[in-house]
């Protein structure tokens, strides 16, 4: 059998904890619902690590060891200590796939990888999205139809600030008439970036079987076997040079550590 792709489902697994309502749609927390649905693929082995544990649950070992992270925060996302932000941003350029679900948006990690402030317009009223389709032969989109319906989602609505994407994979129209781009996919080095908009803490996104099976299909577009890490290496010339530019010096610098 194929080696298994390593899961990690990062979530800040704060409202939970404070709030009645969350904590009864996702009792034992976002992540490991999330954990839920993900194990029942066996060619996925999933841990889930949340902001109170120590280094946030991201160890060099968990790091070393996760193939795809899950990402989900929303009112902490600046008890994230930038260490770790920069140890994850370290690893996507390596090529760990990286998901960012909902108010994800907002947290360090995508603002690094995106460059932008990643801002949008925002609205909880527990209205209809309708999640449009408009890469129907992408991973990603594999067994979902033309749409995804929501009857309750809180509402997301551009101006989005984000880089245009490398390619849109789902918009989204709102009852009260926004529109979003709620699927995006980005390249940042070696590393393959999902953005996923559903996932509001107070509706019960991450029980719906659509959302779950975008979730499982990002998963596993997102997994790679292989690793690069670019360390601006000095490089011997493949071709003998003439001698004419013996007179320059070097500063012999690296770049690297
Ligand atoms: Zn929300």
């Amino acid at each position: 059998m194929s080696k298994k792709i390593n899961v990690t489902v990062w979530n800040e697994y704060v409202h939970e904890l404070k709030n009645e309502a969350v904590k009864k749609l996702y009792p034992n927390g976002m992540h490991n619902t999330i954990k839920e649905f993900l194990s029942t693929n066996e060619d996925l082995e999933i841990r889930t690590a949340t902001l109170a544990e120590e280094n946030h649950g991201l160890s060099d070992e968990v790091l070393e060891n996760t193939d795809v992270m899950l990402w989900w925060g929303h009112m902490a996302h600046k008890k994230v200590s930038d260490e770790i932000v920069e140890k994850v941003h370290k690893r996507v350029l390596e090529g760990m796939g990286l998901i960012v679900l909902h108010s994800g948006h907002f947290s360090k990690i995508f603002q690094k990888l995106m460059g932008t402030n990643c801002s949008l317009k925002w609205r909880e009223e527990a209205e209809k999205e309708r999640l449009w389709n408009i890469e129907p032969n992408h991973p990603i989109t594999q067994g979902i139809g033309e749409y995804i319906e929501l009857p309750n989602a809180e509402m997301y609505g551009e101006r989005f600030d984000i880089p245009t994407p490398d390619k849109l994979i789902f918009i989204s129209w709102f009852e009260g008439g926004e529109v979003f781009r709620s699927g995006c996919v980005y390249e940042r080095g070696h590393g393959k970036i999902f953005y996923f908009r559903p996932g509001h803490e107070t509706y019960p996104i991450f029980y719906n079987p659509e959302i779950q099976k975008v979730i499982t299909n990002a998963t596993r577009w997102a997994a790679q076997s292989n690793r690069f890490i670019d360390n601006c290496p000095n490089s011997a010339p493949l071709e003998k040079l003439s001698d004419k530019n013996i007179d320059f010096g070097k500063a012999g610098v690296s770049q690297v550590s």
